[in-house]
């Protein structure tokens, strides 16, 4: 019998997290204040973020222990399946052996809960009243506006106005869960106020959204603020992802040869492939892992690895990463998710030091994969997982060709239920293949006046 379905009961939810930094053979450099450009200590976050999760952020502990409150809300919907491609491997005609994890099993659709949960959870713990976060495409909202409503936590979000006017049915999930959503720019902060005097038909930005989002919380002594990616702490949540997959495999009697996930800031890339790249830290494993990312924001496979800001203003702490400069504005293609110019802090010094690798798709090659993928396995793909679905195709081919077989396994993180707009585009035939040339991402780079990490 063929065992398409690999579950675990609920017992078998991780019971700590993953902190690779203990493993990394060269640690993270520490943000440099956005002045002075001096290293900077975890106090300087206080005003944004709890304490617990200020903690998390910079803690050398290996593992960290995972609350029994927030364990019982990763009940409603982990642990989640792991699934062998059978239908996939037989239409691609590979001798690979295919593996994805799916995440979109959670309430909002997406891995984004797994921190979201927590985040809302030591909010609670610390008195927290509310937490404001911004909003892209709005998985990231809808996942805060549900933790924070487990926990009984007012959330605000600022969702980037053009979103807000194309992707109704996301604010509505949020508002179902109690949040309130705004379409940024608004009048309710300083920042918001003054780019309207300028432009009162402004689209909004992310960059806009974070400064509206940071003002609010920065302001009101009861209200925190709240990212979904790139920070040390996110990532950290996001392993339960990769541990339960590593007992899936197991289950399974098989071990991948390569592990592969979309990378926008790289919460969903480091929950999958963190737990496995600690084999090849501390066993000496030889597992590949790759983060596959969109031709259009190609921070991994065509930026430089400088210290720089998180958001467009510059009002956050220097981070050194690989980025495309924090004034890169992004084509508007599909994958909402991806459209981030920086790459997290940890994912960045791991691929400097080679110990992961970086791929980037076309926005037609990852739709084409993507609807391929549907047809086979059912599950529509979020726009941001067809990129690691592309790379998946890429590599299972190449096995082909050689003629040998290896295990892949996938971060499937997030349904496209909600992006059936980006599908009609690319049935539509109005999705143009997008090339960026080295001109711009150059004339990008040359702004940036940030210290040069040593
Ligand atoms: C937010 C999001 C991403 C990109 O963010 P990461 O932090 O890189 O994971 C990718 N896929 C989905 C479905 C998302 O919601």
């Amino acid at each position: 019998m063929k065992q398409r379905k690999i579950l675990l009961t609920e017992n078998e939810i991780p019971e700590k997290w993953y902190n690779i930094i203990a493993d990394m053979p060269n640690k993270p450099l520490p943000p440099l204040h956005p002045g002075t450009k001096e290293p900077i200590g975890p106090e300087a976050l206080a005003p944004l973020f709890p304490m617990a999760l200020i903690e998390q952020e910079v803690t050398p502990e290996k593992w960290v222990d995972i609350p029994e409150e927030v364990r019982d809300v990763y009940k409603m919907w982990r642990p989640t399946p792991l699934y062998r491609a059978y239908n996939l491997e037989k239409a691609l005609d590979t001798p690979a052996k295919i593996y994805y994890k799916y995440e979109g099993v959670s309430p909002s659709g997406s891995h984004k809960p797994n921190t979201a949960v927590p985040q809302a959870y030591y909010n609670m713990k610390e008195g927290v009243k509310k937490i404001t976060t911004e909003t892209g495409a709005g998985q990231w909202g809808s996942a805060l506006a549900f933790a924070c409503n487990m926990f009984d936590i007012a959330c605000e979000v600022y969702m980037v106005k053009i979103s807000y006017h194309h992707k109704p049915y996301r604010k509505v999930m949020m508002n179902t869960w109690g949040a309130d959503v705004f379409a940024s720019p608004t009048d309710l902060t300083e920042a918001g106020r003054k780019i309207l005097a300028q432009d009162p038909d402004s689209p909004g930005s992310l960059g806009i959204a974070i400064s509206e989002a940071v003002e609010r919380a920065a302001t009101d002594p009861d209200t925190k603020y709240s990212l979904g990616s790139v920070l040390n702490h996110v990532l950290l949540h996001q392993t339960v992802v990769g541990q339960e997959a590593l007992v899936q495999m197991e289950k399974a009697g098989d071990m991948p040869d390569i592990v592969i996930a979309p990378f926008g800031g790289g919460s969903n890339f480091a929950g999958l492939s963190f737990p496995f790249l600690r084999l090849n830290l501390e066993e000496g494993k030889n597992i590949r892992c790759i983060a596959s990312e969109p031709a259009s924001c190609p921070k991994l496979t065509r930026g430089i690895f400088r210290y720089d800001f998180g958001d467009t203003v510059g009002m956050t702490p220097l981070l050194p990463m690989y980025t495309l400069g924090h004034n890169f504005v992004p084509a508007p293609i599909h994958a909402g998710g991806l459209r981030y110019h920086g790459a997290g802090v940890i994912v960045s010094q791991l691929l400097k030091d080679n110990l992961i690798e970086a791929i980037a798709h076309d926005n037609l090659e990852v739709f084409e994969a993507g609807v391929e993928f549907a047809k086979h396995e059912g599950i529509i793909p979020a726009p941001e997982a067809t990129h690691a679905v592309a790379t998946v195709f890429k590599e299972a081919q190449k096995c082909k060709e050689e003629g040998v077989s290896r295990t892949i396994l996938f971060n499937l993180c997030g349904h496209g239920n909600f992006d059936m707009k980006a599908y009609e585009d690319y049935f539509a035939g109005s999705l143009v293949r997008h090339e960026l040339t080295q001109d711009a991402i150059e004339a990008s780079l040359a702004e940036l006046d940030t210290p040069i990490p040593q």
